[in-house]
C-alpha cells in the first residue's frame, strides 16, 4: 500500500492550531507559559538547556544529537556528556568515535565509584537498553528524559528481569510534556533523516508520531551555519501547536 504524503501533514498542524479562537490560543499560550520561545527558554531548568546544547553540538559534529548531564542533590550541574559515535573522546573520561559513545555513558564516566541516590541524569532522549543499565550500574538515583524514543520502546520493562535489579532500578521520569520534549525528539530524528531519509530508523519514528517527524524535516532543512536557538526558534510554533495538541487541545 502507498504510503501517504506525509510532508502535507504541516497543514494539519497549522490547521488544528489556527482554527481555534484567539481565546482559546491566549489560554494555551498561558496555561504552557510559552508566551514565545526566547521566555520559554530562559525560564527551562538549566540542565535541559544544556543537554539540548550538548545534543546541537553531536549533530553539528555529525553524531547522534542526544545530550546528557548529571545534577548532585543541590541541582548543580556535575557532569556532562554527549554522542560522540562519529567525533572524537572527551578531554576527560569518556567515549568517542564508537557506536557506544552515547550521551549518558559519557556523562556517567566522569563519576567515580560510589552511592548516588540523590543524583540525577538527565537525558535529551529516553536512554537507551545500554545506557538504562549504565545508570543503574553507577548507582544514579534518578533518570529524566525529555523526549521518549519509539526506537526503545519497552525499555522501562527492564526492572521486571528480576526483584534484585527492581529493587535498585533508578526513578525514570519522562517524556517531557510540553514543547521542549517535542523539540528533543524532532532534534533526534533530524540525523536519521541527513543521514538515510527513506532508511527503517527514519520511517520507524516518523510512523510512531507524523507531528513530530513534519517538524523534525524543517529543522533538517535548517543551514550549517545555524545556531540552536534559530533552528527551534523557526519551528516554534509548530512546537507550541504540537505541544498544546498532545496536551488535549
Ligand atoms: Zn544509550
Amino acid at each position: 500500500m502507498a504510503r501517504p504524503a506525509w510532508p502535507g501533514r504541516r497543514g494539519w498542524i497549522r490547521d488544528a492550531w489556527t482554527h481555534r479562537t484567539c481565546l482559546q490560543r491566549a489560554l494555551c499560550a498561558r496555561l504552557l507559559r510559552v508566551d514565545d520561545f526566547v521566555s520559554y527558554w530562559s525560564d527551562l531548568p538549566a540542565p535541559w538547556r544544556r543537554c539540548l546544547h550538548l545534543a546541537w553540538e553531536s549533530l553539528s559534529e555529525g553524531s547522534v544529537p542526544v545530550g546528557s548531564v548529571i545534577t548532585d542533590g543541590s541541582g548543580a550541574i556535575v557532569a556532562e556528556g554527549r554522542n560522540r559515535a562519529f567525533g572524537d573522546p572527551p578531554p576527560g573520561p569518556g567515549l568517542g568515535g564508537t557506536y557506544v559513545a552515547h550521551a549518558e555513558i559519557n556523562a556517567l564516566a566522569s563519576l567515580p565509584p560510589g552511592d548516588y541516590p540523590d543524583h540525577t541524569i538527565w537525558s535529551s532522549l529516553e536512554p537507551c537498553f545500554m545506557c538504562s543499565a549504565a545508570i543503574f550500574h553507577s548507582h544514579v538515583g534518578t533518570a529524566r528524559y525529555a523526549a521518549a524514543d519509539p526506537l526503545m520502546a519497552g525499555v522501562s520493562d527492564l526492572p521486571d528481569i528480576n526483584d534484585w535489579v527492581r529493587s535498585r532500578w533508578p526513578d525514570r521520569v519522562g517524556p517531557l510534556a510540553g514543547p521542549l520534549g517535542i523539540a528533543a525528539g524532532a532534534l533526534h530524528q533530524v540525523w536519521h533523516l541527513r543521514r538515510k531519509p527513506e532508511g527503517v530508523v527514519a520511517v520507524t519514528l516518523r510512523d510512531a508520531d507524523p507531528g513530530i517527524a513534519e517538524v523534525a524535516v524543517r529543522m533538517a532543512a535548517s543551514g550549517p551555519d545555524t545556531t540552536l536557538a534559530q533552528t527551534l526558534g523557526g519551528v516554534w510554533d509548530d512546537l507550541v501547536a504540537l505541544a498544546w495538541l498532545q496536551d488535549g487541545g
